[in-house]
């Protein structure tokens, strides 16, 4: 039996964030354990978008931080991580004046450069689009995505430079719990086990299957959304954006080999998946079709737009659309990271720091424990959002 002072299970994104902040804090010797490879989860197939558009202090400080972490990081770290700043326009309806507009006040005292349009400064901004008289947006500037699978491999390098001892194809079928004395250690698939007081459980889809093991009830859910990939018709114009539209339902942005990435912003009709291990990949002709028709109400020229097809992937979602970060209670050494209903990726830099200060004592940025405890649900603590879509966060 070897031994560990942290173990984290997963190679997501938070997985990574995770394990470099503890190794960065201090946190002794860190080992990650991912099953097949770094990204085999959400995080690989993710949007990876980059916006400060939420409904609380908490989440909009979290994704500027991390906004401008992964802004800087080719700068800090000399890795390229993919990261484009296109800006992100949010459209809706007039109706929703109120929460656009009390979101926008919110991010611009937190710092963020963000601007409301009405719908002829929406032309402006993408003159190949067709606004409803009553549209309104908001647009930031600053926001953008990066590569998710680039991004994951600097911060594991980084986090190996820094003593983390990443490992994949190494899948933990066990936490182990000595009564209340809390986590002593995994087991591992090939037989092995690795002595630990710590483990974060950041298993993204298949989260909640290790804490049932344990006997914990957490309300986790792996869903599967469908991505389609078009390939722009070439019209004149600007510089392509992310978009997130809720009058069409639809978000889109430029994908890193050019093409269109397109999504729905709801996700209450996707399936529900029982096994992560096992779910269909691929994408129906139903989903290409209802995403075609649906953005040439807002960009005419897709309807000229070549299909590339698309993906079915996971998200973990939780019954407020907010993750479950934090100390699981009952078992001491036990943490969860998991639950980011489909917009983790953008707090990657502010979970893992936030994390790893829960665990080693230091100071955690922006990260707030109280907003995502693992038991908010049993203490009537669920978070509510602006908007009717919880993605939105
Ligand atoms: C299609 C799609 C688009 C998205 N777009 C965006 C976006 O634009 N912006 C944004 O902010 N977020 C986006 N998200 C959400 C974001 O990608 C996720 O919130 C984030 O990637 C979750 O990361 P994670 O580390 O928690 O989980 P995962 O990436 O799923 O990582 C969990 C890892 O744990 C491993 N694992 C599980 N069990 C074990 C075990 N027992 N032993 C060892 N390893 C194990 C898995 O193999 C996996 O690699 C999107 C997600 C999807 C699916």
């Amino acid at each position: 039996m070897s031994a560990a002072d942290a173990i984290v299970i997963g190679g997501g994104v938070m997985g990574l964030f995770t394990a470099l902040h503890l190794a960065d804090q201090g946190a002794g010797r860190v080992v990650l354990l991912e099953k097949r490879y770094l990204g085999a989860g959400s995080s690989g197939k993710s949007g990876a978008i980059l916006r400060q558009h939420y409904s609380h202090e908490t989440t909009v400080r979290m994704s500027r931080e991390s906004l401008l972490f992964y802004r800087e990081f080719t700068e800090q770290y000399g890795r390229d991580i993919g990261f484009r700043q296109t800006g992100m326009l949010f459209t809706c309806h007039a109706g929703d004046r109120a929460a656009l507009d009390g979101n926008v006040a919110l991010q611009r005292g937190l710092g963020v450069d963000v601007d409301v349009l009405d719908h002829l400064q929406l032309t402006d901004l993408e003159p190949r689009a067709r606004f409803e008289a009553d549209a309104i947006g908001a647009f930031e500037r600053e926001s953008g995505f990066v590569d998710p699978a680039a991004a994951m491999a600097a911060v594991a390098e980084l986090g190996r430079e820094r003593g983390v001892d990443v490992r994949e194809g190494a899948e933990v079928v066990d936490v182990l719990v000595d009564g209340d004395a809390g986590v002593r250690g995994v087991r591992l698939a090939d037989g092995d086990t690795i002595a630990s007081d710590v483990v974060v459980n950041a298993g993204g889809p298949w989260a909640g299957r290790l804490c049932r093991r344990l006997g914990i009830d957490v309300p986790l859910t792996a869903i599967r959304p469908e991505q389609a990939f078009f390939k722009p018709p070439e019209v004149q114009g600007p510089e392509r954006i992310v978009c997130g539209d809720l009058l069409t339902g639809l978000y889109w942005k430029p994908e890193m080999a050019g093409w269109t990435r397109v999504g729905k912003m709801a996700y209450d009709g996707d399936a529900v998946v029982d096994d992560p291990d096992r779910y269909d990949e691929g994408v129906s002709d139903a989903f290409i079709t209802e995403c075609r028709d649906r953005i040439v109400d807002r960009l005419p020229h897709y309807a000229d737009a070549v299909s590339w097809g698309g993906c079915a992937a996971l998200y973990t979602v939780t019954p407020d659309a907010h993750a479950l970060i934090g100390a699981v209670e009952g078992i001491p050494g036990l943490y969860l990271a998991s639950g980011f209903s489909g917009h983790g990726f953008k707090m990657g830099p502010a979970v893992g720091c936030g994390l790893a200060a829960l665990i080693t004592g230091a100071e955690g940025g922006s990260f707030d424990p109280a907003f995502f405890a693992v038991d908010r649900f049993a203490h009537g603590r669920a978070v509510s959002t602006s908007y009717e879509y919880g993605i939105l966060g």
